[in-house]
């Protein structure tokens, strides 16, 4: 065993293929860093927009690094082991996916350049992992109080994050909507994702978007639609009693029997009036526990829903597992498995239950009891995927919101906080007496890739933007930054041009831990799904950082410039 990196023993037949040292390293390079290039141009308010066409043949349009990341096939183990951190950082953090990704490619080719000078890798990554360690303590002396009164300060947050995705009408309208719902369930300094709902409606432009007291539930519209004749349960209910059924309201949950033979016209007749006592029994039992609105999560009968239609109780049915779960939180109500178990203790309040035509959707909006908050954010697009891209982002907007209200501190954007910590690294690394100073400069050199993409996709030049840059920082100007609109150097922070610590925290660690994963791998081994490659490994054997990469696919892999879901 060498020095951390790590060996195998095979037993196997032809069909493995071994990739080792230098050539394994130069494959897994390779990988990532097409992986990076490919999504660079997209990084920053003025990138690029990639079509994608995925596997079923759907044309997607989009900027965002993590929605591309997600549609591509990525069959290559070292591509693949960057997605997974990238993919790590969107759920963690909801944004910097695209820098965490480009800054790890930029990682790996300045490796790449240390290894070829003769540097070991076990020194590069230590000397990585001691840059990164110092960089995140850079971070710390770049923040900027966050005020969570302070919508103003809060719409340029939720803005960083979207500019870029629409044009600046859009952005700065969604942004806003976005503070209006972390605001409006903010308790505290704490924001709970679960009193958020989002819903992507279809057939309207975003402008039609809106924030909803309440949550809001799909209505199966068959549901209501076979409601007729009249009279029907009236559009809205305030000071609602909420009954919540588990299971379905029609005929065999009640006899327990699939299904009825009828032999005579004497036996249609007494099973249609056992069917109407039974159904009536159903409608007794609602209304006995004094329910106004019944939410359903299997089916409901037609006759069911027009007897419980004219008691003026709103029947809702198919609403999801999960709705159930958010509507028994909101209103106290006690899902019940079958209608026996309805008492009118299983029930729950709400203020007010109203129905509403979103589109050609219909909605129950429900708002929970006197003290439980619940918003919800009904976005339009034009069509199913403008919508749901919309919500992505929007997702994306709300998590970076509640880091930056929960955690109280930005930095600036715009590459300020990049060069703020490449000059620092700088000064740190003539400390470092050993050939891990080699890799810490390098480090330094790479995260300075990020303000260089960001001019160029401005159009400015990224050496002259960068070196102004750095001697605006010089000046102790630390929060200079590139004002891409104007195509000049400006404070990020007077902008309103900022992110949270945390979104660029986590993108130098999972862009550390990216590259350093693959600078450690000296082997590759490529097993044939009936070859018997046996790896043989002191350390771990999954596809874990420092393990072997595995492919069932064989060599050589490529990154998937083909898209697909
Ligand atoms: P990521 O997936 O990494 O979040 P983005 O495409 O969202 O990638 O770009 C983020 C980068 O764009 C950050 O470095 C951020 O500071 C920068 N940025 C965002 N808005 C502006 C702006 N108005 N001016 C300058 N830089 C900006
Ligand atoms: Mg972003």
């Amino acid at each position: 065993m060498h020095n951390g990196g790590y060996q195998s023993v095979l037993s196997g037949g032809d069909d493995v293929q071994r990739l080792e040292g230098r050539d394994a390293q130069s494959a897994n390079f390779a990988a990532g860093k097409a992986l990076s290039e490919t999504i660079k141009t997209t990084l920053g308010p003025n990138g690029l927009d990639k079509l994608l066409v995925t596997s079923d043949g759907h044309v997607v349009v989009t900027n965002d690094g993590a929605s591309i990341v997600d549609r591509m096939e990525i069959t290559h183990p070292a591509a693949q082991s960057i997605v997974d951190v990238a993919e790590r950082q969107q759920s963690r953090v909801g944004d910097g996916t695209t820098s965490a990704i480009v800054l790890a490619g930029e990682l790996l080719a300045n490796a790449e350049g240390l290894l070829e000078d003769g540097v070991h890798q076990t020194t590069i990554t230590r000397g990585y992992a001691r840059a990164a360690e110092r960089a995140l303590d850079a971070l710390d002396e770049q923040t900027t109080t966050v005020d969570p009164t302070d919508e103003d300060q809060l719409r340029d947050v939720a803005k960083t994050v979207i500019t870029g995705k629409w044009d600046e009408r859009a952005s700065t309208f969604l942004a806003a909507k976005a503070v209006d719902v972390v605001l409006a369930i903010e308790q505290d300094g704490a924001i709970d994702a679960a009193k958020i709902t989002r819903k992507a409606i279809p057939g309207s432009s975003y402008y039609d978007s809106e924030v909803v007291d309440g949550l809001v539930i799909d209505m199966d519209t068959s549901s209501t639609t076979s409601v007729s004749p009249e009279p029907g349960p009236p559009d809205a209910i305030a000071d609602a009693t909420v009954a919540l059924i588990d299971g379905q309201l029609t005929i065999e949950t009640a006899t327990g029997q699939g299904a009825v033979s009828v032999e005579s016209p004497e036996d249609l007749h007494a099973f249609r009036e056992y069917e109407e006592d039974v159904y009536e029994t159903h409608v007794r039992r609602i209304v006995d526990a004094g329910a106004d609105v019944v939410f359903c999560q299997k089916s409901i009968d037609d006759r069911v829903r027009y007897l419980l239609a004219r008691e003026g109780i709103l029947a809702v049915e198919r609403t999801r597992q999960d709705e159930l779960e958010k509507l028994g939180r909101a209103t106290g109500a006690r899902p019940v498995g079958t209608i026996d178990d309805l008492t009118p203790e299983a029930t729950g309040r709400a203020r007010r239950v109203e129905r509403r035509d979103v589109g050609a959707t219909e909605l129950a909006v429900v708002e929970g009891r006197d003290d439980v908050e619940q918003v919800s954010l009904v976005l339009r697009g034009g069509t199913q995927h403008v919508a749901d891209e919309t919500k992505r982002v929007i997702d994306d907007c709300l998590r970076v919101l509640t880091r930056a209200i929960e955690d109280g501190v930005v930095v600036p954007g715009g590459g300020a906080a990049e060069i703020h910590v490449a000059r620092d690294l700088r000064e740190f690394a003539s400390s470092v007496s050993d050939r891990e100073q080699l890799a810490v400069e390098a480090f330094a050199d790479a995260i300075e890739v990020i303000p260089r993409i960001l001019a160029e996709s401005s159009g400015l030049n990224p050496i002259d933007a960068v070196v102004e840059l750095r001697a605006r920082h010089y000046d102790g100007d630390r929060t200079a930054g590139l004002a891409l609109e104007s195509g000049t150097i400006a404070d990020a922070v007077a902008r309103g041009v900022v992110e949270p610590l945390a979104v660029k925290k986590q993108a130098i660690a999972s862009a550390t831990e990216a590259a350093n994963t693959l600078v450690r791998v000296d082997e590759v081994v490529s097993v044939t799904r009936d070859g018997a490659a046996h790896a043989d490994d002191e350390h771990d054997h999954d596809h874990g950082p420092g393990g072997i990469v595995e492919s069932t696919e064989g060599y050589p892999w490529a990154v998937g410039h083909s898209m697909g879901h």
